[in-house]
């Protein structure tokens, strides 16, 4: 089976390791001259562009993404293709669009932190009103990691002139001012949806950020997605959202959790980096579900492998290697990328017998040499 690629970075690199072992060929298509992924397969580097996503469908079985942020109207005019394109080109458009996104998950009756468009510093103003302080102003597309946003924490704030300035620099494009949420922890949910339908879900995720990036996802052990409702609150909107959508592959949706509350932040299309902890931690990866999904085959089974598993991105750093697989339990990714301040560059697994076995290793200084405290 040949895949084709849209986007050749880390996503990409996991999703040909899980691939290969299924007999599978990859091509990837990324503008950059040189990508993570680029050793596992062939590697065409040219645009995003209507053109260069038809001659990766003419030379594959079925073409799926690894990047969202395709221009809409090269998703709009790829619609027609669909069935070989995994998942939809529609729901990347979707996904692309806060309001959309946040409109298509209010559709199917999630709660959502309250939420307006916004295009001017009038409407703002008016919003805010409604929405209340703290307040995130984001921009509609292209956000990621955090980027693209900018706390309005009181009605005083926006008369500072450089928050003047820079929100009226973010409401250059479109915009949605939302309610800044306190949540008690930030979650994500990851499943897969098969050709035929059928469904798979894994664990909810607990996920910890730093300046915008995540740091640490580790899933709800058995117990624990069997204790309280948000288990199944986040598993029937996921079934919701991917039968609304049609959907075929892996989606992700991240959440905020509030009182025991489940609150849509967004949601991903593709892989996602909360699923990193299912390549050693689950009896089948996202990446191979996801293959799975887009090829026609059957799904395979999410339900994790051990009693204590977590994943650390490594994050601009370069990790001392010999230290590190030293530890007992601990697997290492590395993306091969230059390492630069605030870049994923690798992540690792910690695959544990019990949280405590868990909690020694994450507490040793080598990681505290890589993943600070
Ligand atoms: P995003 O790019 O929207 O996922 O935002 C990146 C991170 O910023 C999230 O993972 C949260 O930690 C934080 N964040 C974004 N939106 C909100 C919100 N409405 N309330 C609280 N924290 C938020």
């Amino acid at each position: 089976m040949k895949i084709g690629v849209v986007g050749g970075g880390q996503l990409g690199r996991m999703l040909a390791l899980a691939g290969h072992q299924l007999g599978f060929s990859f091509s990837f298509l990324d503008p950059s001259e040189a990508s993570p992924a680029q050793t596992l397969g062939t590697h065409h580097q040219n645009p995003f562009s209507e053109t260069s996503i038809r001659a990766l469908l003419a030379s594959s079985d079925y073409v799926t993404w690894e990047f969202e942020n395709v221009p809409p109207e090269v998703l709009a005019s790829l619609s027609s293709e669909a069935p070989l394109i995994r998942p939809s080109p529609h729901a990347l458009e979707i996904a692309q669009d806060r309001l959309l996104e946040k409109d298509f998950f209010a559709s199917l009756g999630a709660e959502l932190p309250r939420y307006a468009a916004v295009q001017s510093l009038e409407q703002l103003s008016t919003a805010l009103q409604e929405i209340g302080y703290p307040a995130i102003l984001k921009t509609r597309r292209l956000g990621y990691d955090g980027k693209g946003q900018l706390i309005i924490s009181s009605p005083s704030c926006l008369k500072d002139p450089a928050l003047h300035r820079a929100a009226s620099l973010l409401l250059s494009a479109p915009c949605i001012v939302e309610e800044m949420v306190a949540f008690d922890r930030e979650l994500s949910s990851i499943g897969v949806r098969g050709a035929d339908g059928s469904f798979e879900w894994y664990p909810l995720t607990i996920n910890t950020h730093r300046k915008g990036i995540l740091y640490r996802s580790t899933p709800l052990t058995s117990a624990e997605t069997l204790a309280d409702s948000i288990s199944l609150q986040a598993r029937s909107l996921m079934m919701k959202a991917m039968e609304t959508l049609s959907y075929v592959g892996v989606l992700a949706i991240e959440f905020f959790e509030r009182d025991g509350t489940l609150l849509v932040n967004e949601c991903a299309p593709r892989v996602h980096n909360s699923g990193h902890w299912t390549i050693e931690g689950a009896i089948t990866s996202q990446f191979e579900n996801h293959l799975r999904a887009v090829t026609g085959l059957p799904l395979g089974a999410t339900s994790p492998r051990a009693a204590a598993i977590a994943m650390r991105n490594i994050i601009g750093t370069e990790p001392n290697i010999p230290e590190l697989l030293a530890l007992p339990g601990v697997h290492l990714h590395w993306y091969g990328k230059e390492v630069r301040p605030g870049r994923k560059v690798g992540h690792v697994t910690i695959i544990a017998d019990s949280p405590a076995a868990l909690a020694s290793i994450e507490e040793s200084p080598v990681f505290d040499t890589i993943f600070g405290r």
